[in-house]
Formats: C-alpha cells, structure tokens, sequence
C-alpha cells in the first residue's frame, strides 16, 4: 500500500478513538484501484512528520474511513532540506528530475527560465505547468513514502533567481568550473540543515548567470570531468548531498506490523 498523506483536520476524536476520514482522489484510488477492504491496514502522514496506522472501517469512491491504531514520529524526511532550482528541461526531462528528485529526498523544486533554456512555455501556460508538475512530485511522494510533498514554486524568470535565493548554503552545478570539486565546497560546511541548489538547462549556464548566483553567495562546484544531461545533474547531485551528511541511513520502523 502506498502512503497516505492526510489534513490533521481529517482527524476527529471520537469516543476515546481517533478517527480518520479520506475523501477525494485518495479515497477513490483505495476503493477502486487497490480495492481496499474494511479490515485493511494503511499508513497515513500528515506531512508534518506524524505518521499514523490505521485500520479501515468504511470504504466507499467518495469516502474512505478509519480508526487509528498507532501513532508514531514520520523518519521518512532527510535531516537536510534540498531546494532544486532547476532550469525548465523539454518535456519528459523535467517529469523525469521531478520525480526522480523527489524519490532521492528533495524538498522543494523551483523551475526557472535561463538565456540558454530550450522549453519556454508561453507565461500563460505558467500556472498549467506547475500544476502538472505538483501532480508528478505528489505521485512520487506517496509512491516512495516521503513524509511531505514537496513543493513545486510558480515557474520563475532568471532576473528573479539570484535575488530569490536565502542565506542558506547554496551549489550552483557549473560544468565550467574547473577547480572547486562538490566535496571540496562541502568540506566548508561540516553539518548542514538546508542547501539550494542550482542545476543549468540542456545548453548550460552563461557565465554572467553563474556570476550573477555567485554574487549572492553561491559557491559553483564541477559535478567532475564528464558533462553530464541536465536531467542528470539535479538527482545525483542530491543524491551525493544526502550522502555526505549521513542523510541515507535507514529509519527502523515507526509501526512493526507493516514495516513502515
Ligand atoms: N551543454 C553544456 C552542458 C550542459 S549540462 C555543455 O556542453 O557544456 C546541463 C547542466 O547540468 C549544467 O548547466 C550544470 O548545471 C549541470 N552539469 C552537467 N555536467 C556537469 C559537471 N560536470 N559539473 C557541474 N555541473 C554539471
């Protein structure tokens, strides 16, 4: 069974009991698809990091209910929170870093527009896009068991990138630097809570972009001697982060009886 995410306000006392109610797609997706039972047990989160066993009482398409079992701390999100700010890749590239980012762990994802993106949709295909997008990250969220889902911001024009940018440590992945390794940048930053990210489209950075994100602090970092697809860069890069600061250790289970 998938992970459920749930609204704390889908939770009711009732009688001593906690009570849970899933409506909407998620409701019919039990009932339908994985034709869920009363008796079957699931697991719910709600994304702020509360994870739940329930056992279902009520299963119908519009309304799915249950009772709480157990509930227990959510480990399933990484110790380092990593926003993506990835330049818009053609088509499926894009699906492919969202839903790949997000099974590695990434928090939140910023798409944005760079001089040299190819995939430019028209400003008022913006909001569609994200829409789209969101629904991808929150497939893959439930699919792999992440706590929340993450995020996808509203597409972003460059001139609005550098500024964007916190005080938080931030990577920006250019295939021209040639001296400064990724374990070298993180060599400076023994423990980290949050990291931004910063990942070229197919036809690479301009310098001046790669300037403009360094004046704001970022540190630009080869990902090694060998060019790798834009779609490739985002995840493995997480990938690397997570692993540096010990992110990929396994959680033992918060409920014994299935596992998670
Ligand atoms: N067309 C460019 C390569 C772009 S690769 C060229 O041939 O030079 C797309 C993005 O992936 C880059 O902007 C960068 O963010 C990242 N990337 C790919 N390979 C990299 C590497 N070896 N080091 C750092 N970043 C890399």
């Amino acid at each position: 069974m998938p992970r459920f995410f749930i609204e704390p306000s889908a939770l009711r006392a009732v009688g001593g009991r906690t009570q849970v109610t899933i409506a909407g797609e998620d409701a019919r997706h039990l009932a339908r698809v994985l034709r869920a039972q009363p008796g079957d047990r699931i697991t719910a989160t709600d994304g702020r990091g509360n994870l739940y066993e329930v056992v279902l009482t009520i299963v119908t398409p519009e309304t799915v209910r249950g009772e709480v079992l157990a509930a227990g701390p959510d480990r399933a999100e990484p110790p380092l929170k990593i926003t993506l700010f990835q330049s818009i890749l053609k088509g499926e590239k894009m699906d492919w870093v969202l839903q790949k980012g997000t099974e590695v762990g990434i928090t939140a994802f910023v798409p944005f527009l760079s001089a040299r993106t190819i995939a430019r949709p028209a400003p008022n295909q913006y909001a569609k896009k994200q829409e789209r997008w969101q629904s991808i990250v929150t497939a893959a969220a439930k699919q792999s068991g992440r706590g929340l889902i993450p995020p996808v911001h509203p597409v972003t024009p460059w001139p609005a990138v550098p500024p964007m940018l916190t005080d938080q440590f931030t990577l920006v992945a250019w295939e021209g630097e040639t001296t400064r390794s990724l374990r070298q940048a993180l060599s400076q930053r023994e423990q980290l809570s949050a990291v931004q990210l910063v990942i070229g489209p197919e036809g690479g950075f301009a310098s001046e972009e790669v300037s403009a994100l360094v004046r704001q602090g970022a540190l630009s970092v080869s990902l090694g001697p060998r060019i790798l697809r834009a779609e490739t860069a985002g995840p493995l890069a997480a990938g690397l982060l997570l692993y540096h600061y010990d992110a990929l250790e396994p959680a033992p289970s918060t409920f014994a009886s299935n596992g998670r």
